[in-house]
């Protein structure tokens, strides 16, 4: 049988084992072709229906209403943080945002290169372990957008609800938690994510967007900066990340046979039960970052009372198969990510083996 890690890399990330299995089953010989799908041209009918196949099936389980389009890009979603202002935000209009951590920060930084920002709540007074109130946000009056970051990945939190925000376009980067639960598309303007954590492998960059919004960007950008070219294009307008868009394709598929969107939320909460209640019935030797009212389903931050207590604790989990546990390097601590390809039995290994180490250690 293949050994299989306990995986809760932050991303790249764990990939369901039956996807792995067919792309290996099909690597050589693609489709009867005689060759792989990265040796084919991506003007070949066969990779057309491969691009094609996987947008279509992103509508479907993700529910996109047709006056979207769908864009399989390069560059990460850093380069979305790029993208979004130079298309969206005009000379006199404001780039809005909820700073909720790392990665919210990241995305403000870069819209600050193309003109003016402001940021309408923050939780940087606690040290971002919540998603700030939004019930009653103020937005400047000539805001061309607010900008959230669904599930911060690095901090562990994550929007229960998202704001409502009248007639000015919502945009999400949902990289960490793109279809981990169902999400009502047709509220934002445009949703991006990297494919890496719950979609697929790193090399793609997955971009929802209305098509009222992206019709007139300004004549100046750089065409591979441009929606209106990848639009135009299918997203075929230069060489796409082929393998990648491929096993992206493979994942949705994966994803629908096991009941869509809705029954991966279920999943995911189950797993991160597990892990939230081993942390909240230790008694405070864990102690979970997030405020509970923002805790992540993709993103288990916390932490045990000594820095040495938690080396330990990396160090033994990591003997016994657990990968990627350690936090990320500018928070320190501890992390699980639970992305929709994460088996329960890893969660369930885990709550064990945290469970486990309290005995030992407690
Ligand atoms: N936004 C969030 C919420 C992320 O977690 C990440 C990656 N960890 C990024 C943006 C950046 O993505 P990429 O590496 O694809 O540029």
């Amino acid at each position: 049988m293949t050994k299989r890690a306990f995986n809760f890399n932050a991303g790249p990330a764990a990939l369901p084992l039956g996807v792995l299995q067919q792309a290996q089953q099909e690597f050589v010989d693609f489709a009867g072709a005689g060759m792989s799908i990265m040796e084919m041209s991506h003007r070949s009918a066969i990779y057309e229906q491969v691009n094609n196949d996987a947008q279509a099936l992103l509508r479907e389980l993700f529910g996109i209403p047709n006056n979207y389009k769908v864009l399989f890009l390069q560059g990460g979603a850093s380069t979305q943080f790029a993208m979004i202002p130079m298309n969206l935000l005009k000379p006199d209009q404001t780039a809005s945002f909820v700073m909720t951590g790392s990665w919210a920060d990241k995305a403000i930084k870069e819209a600050k290169l193309f003109g003016q920002t402001s940021i309408v709540a923050s939780s940087e007074a606690d040290k971002f372990n919540r998603i700030p109130d939004l019930s009653g946000i103020e937005l400047p009056s000539n805001a061309a957008y607010l900008h959230v970051t669904s599930n911060e990945t690095i901090e562990g939190t994550q929007y229960a609800a998202y704001p409502e925000t009248g007639d000015v376009t919502l945009i999400a980067d949902m990289s960490s938690d793109i279809l981990s639960r169902p999400v009502d598309v047709s509220k934002f303007g445009l949703i991006y994510a990297g494919a890496q954590k719950n979609l697929g492998p790193s090399g793609v960059t997955i971009v929802i967007v209305r098509e009222d919004l992206v019709a007139q960007s300004p004549k100046s950008i750089p065409t591979m900066l441009r929606y209106d070219t990848h639009i135009s294009n299918n997203s075929l307008y230069n060489t796409p990340p082929s393998f990648s868009v491929y096993l992206v394709g493979l994942m949705l598929k994966w994803l629908k046979e096991r009941g869509g969107v809705s029954a991966t939320e279920q999943y995911n909460r189950d797993k991160t039960k597990l892990i939230y209640d081993t942390i909240d019935q230790s008694g405070g030797f864990y102690r979970g970052f997030a405020d509970p009212a923002s805790r992540s389903l993709m993103n288990i931050t916390f932490r045990i009372q000594t820095e040495e207590l938690e080396s330990l604790f990396v160090k033994e989990s990591e003997k016994q198969g657990f990968i990627g546990l350690k936090g990320h390097r500018s928070v320190g601590g501890l992390r699980a990510s639970t992305y929709n390809a994460v088996p329960l039995e890893s969660c369930k290994a885990l709550a064990e083996f945290m469970q486990d180490f309290q005995k030992r250690n407690g």
